[in-house]
């Protein structure tokens, strides 16, 4: 009997804690993995390492982006040139 009230109160805390864990890994996930657009119009790369930055006066000649293309036009595989992180996740 005390077994049981044991492991229903591990239950509870685990009901509490991991929807709470969920949250707040998916408000990091949206802060990190946005593009932050800096002076110019250009865009910094959202992996905090990489320091990238998309200059759409420029394109991105590495990867056959014509100058003036914007973030949201370039091509579905574009990927940063220094990390490789894909296009979708700068959005
Ligand atoms: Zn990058």
């Amino acid at each position: 009997m005390d077994l049981r009230r044991r492991s229903r109160r591990a239950t509870l805390a685990l009901l509490g804690l991991v929807p709470f864990a969920g949250v707040a890994a998916g408000v990091a996930r949206a802060r990190d993995y946005t593009a932050r657009r800096i002076s110019g119009g250009r865009w910094l790369c959202p992996e905090d390492d990489c320091g990238y930055v998309y200059d759409p006066a420029k394109g991105d000649p590495t990867q056959n982006v014509p100058p003036g293309t914007a973030l949201e036009d370039l091509p579905e595989d574009w990927v940063c040139p220094w990390c490789g992180l894909p296009h979708e996740r700068w959005l």
